[in-house]
């Protein structure tokens, strides 16, 4: 098939979380199994230009609207780790995306409508005929409405469009005006049928157009699909989805497991193969690349080289992860004995500053490190040496600290839900075989919740050797590599309109 992703992100050239990973990994796949596969995306300023290949200038006359006015845009062509990639280059006075920035910005509406306005003028200009236009998330949710109600008239011809929703808490809303800067006129959608807010009813929502016009939707996880169908989760479109519901599908995300392998991680100062485990040899290697990978992180952050267990966290400090049961975790590993370690990133400045108040409060402290920026290198470095890796999220779509932090021997330590739901089972409570556990878990997002999961790993893994390295060994066990999403989403993009429009 030939298949088109639109996306905002795309790892690690432009990422700034988990969708960015899936644009990826989930791409990388579906070329293993013999697909094309073209990744549309801004030019960023920031995007990592050294790791491209073949950049060149493939069209330099492509016309995209802003109101009454026409910009030209460039457009390039390269390759990224054998994935072809077209990057949007506007001249567009506003700079859209020499920002130094992914998004974050008053204009992020104005800046991703234009991308997505130019995005699919490029492949009608360009003459292309995709069997399928993935688009992801709200900043490309108007492009099912693009190509319905404009791109098909003028004679478009593609199989048709899938929005996955990798977060429903963002949803682009904004004024009538926007649309009708990119050419649809605004108020014509201003019905509840259509792209109406259903809070504000004087507003358009961007991925509400996504859901009631793509052909299908996915979610990244099955019981954030059911999740995001009620009030407390719907983020106010939960009766959209309901409404919709005969074309959404939770299929749950993967890593890719050549990006995240700790047997030749760049990252990592000794690699250890966490592939099929069948000999007490073998586990004794893993845990002592661990502890030497453990003895690295120590030495680089000033952490006292002891024999204590190191939880970590690698994550966005929003709302969404916890901040407050973060920083509970954190206390609460110190009074055991433990040490925390930290890797958060923000573009909210209360947030920048509450941690940063806090890393200043423990910089005497030997046995906390906190590290306030995105920093891939370090991410992997923590995956590895940590023992175990809390995630203490209110909600979270899939999230994918966890499948990196199990394919790397460190234990989870989850709140369920979402996909924490569907990738850890405790290893107390679990339904599941005994076999097939692979963390601690726990329901309720307070200090007693977190104190119920993050107590008894510590005290297993400080009195009963035998069960942690269990633990361990059944989560590197656990195969979430995109070898089984990738066929799901092939059968859900076949069962796509086989003419093209
Ligand atoms: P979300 O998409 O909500 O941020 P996910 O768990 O789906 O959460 O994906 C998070 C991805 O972003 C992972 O690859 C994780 O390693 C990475 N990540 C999160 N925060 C940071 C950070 N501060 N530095 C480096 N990588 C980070």
């Amino acid at each position: 098939m030939y298949i088109v992703q639109i996306a905002s992100e795309l790892a690690p050239i432009a990422k700034v979380g988990g969708l960015g990973d899936v644009v990826y990994g989930l791409s990388k796949e579906l070329c293993r199994l013999g697909h094309q596969v073209e990744i549309i995306l801004p030019k960023y300023d920031c995007i990592d230009y050294s790791s491209l290949k073949s950049l060149k200038v493939a069209y330099r006359e492509l016309w995209s609207f802003d109101g009454p006015q026409r910009f030209n845009n460039t457009i390039w062509s390269a390759s990224f780790d054998g994935l072809k990639i077209w990057l949007i280059e506007p001249h567009h006075p506003n700079y859209f995306f020499s920002r130094g920035l992914i998004y974050g910005t008053n204009d992020d509406i104005d800046r991703f409508a234009y991308f997505s306005r130019t995005a699919v003028e490029f492949l009608y200009k360009s003459g292309s005929n995709p069997d399928v236009l993935h688009c992801h998330d709200w900043p490309c949710a108007i492009i099912p409405v693009l190509l319905k109600d404009m791109y098909r008239q003028l004679g478009f011809k593609y199989g048709g469009s899938v929005l996955t929703i990798h977060n429903l808490e963002h949803q682009g809303k904004c004024s009538p005006n926007n649309l009708t800067k990119i050419g649809l006129r605004g108020q014509d959608y201003l019905s509840k049928e259509k792209l109406q807010d259903p809070s504000n009813p004087a507003l358009i929502n961007l991925l509400k157009g996504g859901i009631v016009y793509a052909d299908k939707i996915t979610t990244v996880s099955p019981t954030y699909e059911k999740e995001i169908q009620t009030p407390q989760l719907g983020f106010g479109l939960n009766e959209v989805l309901v409404k919709y519901k005969h074309k959404l599908k939770g299929i749950l995300n993967g890593i890719d497991e050549n990006f995240w392998d700790p047997a030749k991680d760049q990252h990592l100062v000794v690699h250890y193969n966490t592939h099929k485990i069948d000999s007490s040899k073998k586990m004794a290697k893993i845990l002592e690349a661990k502890k030497k990978n453990q003895h690295h992180l120590r030495t680089h952050l000033n952490l006292k080289d002891e024999n204590r267990p190191i939880v970590a966290t690698v994550t966005r400090l929003v709302q969404q992860k916890a901040p407050d049961l973060i920083e509970h975790a954190l206390y609460r590993t110190l009074e055991k004995g433990g040490q925390f370690v930290l890797l958060g990133s923000t573009s909210i400045p209360q947030m920048q500053k509450r941690f940063s108040d806090l890393m200043l409060k423990m910089q005497n402290n030997e046995n906390v490190a906190i590290l306030l920026n995105n920093d891939e290198a370090h991410a992997h470095l923590i995956y590895a040496a940590a023992d175990m890796f809390i995630i203490p999220s209110l909600f979270e779509p899939c999230g994918l600290t966890q499948l990196i932090a199990l394919r790397y021997g460190t234990v989870p330590i989850a709140r369920m839900t979402g996909g924490l739901v569907d990738t850890v089972f405790d290893i107390d409570t679990s339904k599941r075989p005994k076999t097939k556990r692979n963390g601690f878990t726990f329901d309720l997002p307070n200090p007693a919740g977190v104190n119920s999961a993050l107590d008894r790993a510590l005290q297993c893994w400080a009195e009963d050797k035998e069960k942690w390295q269990n633990i361990m060994r059944q989560g590197m066990a656990c195969d979430f590599s995109w070898k089984h999403a990738a066929p799901e989403y092939i059968s859900l993009f076949k069962s796509l309109s086989r003419e093209l429009f």
